[in-house]
């Protein structure tokens, strides 16, 4: 975030020169456009540090629905769901896809998970 305000600020900087640089029967318009221009990277400063990126990551729920399914080599129900492995997959009709580990013969995938 810090990088970002610097860059802003490069921002801020760069479009007060221009209003600057603005021919004396432009001044007006172009300090009046200037303002517009800053108050709508206030906006959207603010609208960023409202919706942090890894907002998405704390949507995710902490585990499956069912931690254990069935297995798609042994097909028993001891397919179980690995803890931490929870994450989001385009692939998965659920949008979310977990590591799964059967404990009656070893086989260990990527499943989808609700
Ligand atoms: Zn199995």
């Amino acid at each position: 975030m810090a990088d970002i305000a610097s860059r802003l600020d490069s921002v801020r900087k760069s479009i007060e020169r221009l209003a600057e640089l603005a021919a004396p029967a432009q001044a007006e318009e172009a300090r009046r456009l200037a303002d517009t221009l800053e108050a709508q990277l206030d906006n959207l400063v603010r609208e960023v540090a409202a919706h942090p990126a890894d907002q998405a990551l704390n949507d995710l729920p902490r585990s499956p629905r069912h931690e254990e399914i069935r297995c798609p080599v042994c097909s028993l129900r001891s397919f179980t769901y690995q803890k931490g492995t929870l994450r989001r997959s385009a692939d998965s009709r659920s949008g979310l896809e977990a590591l799964y580990h059967c404990l009656s013969c070893g086989h260990e995938a990527w499943h989808e998970a609700q």
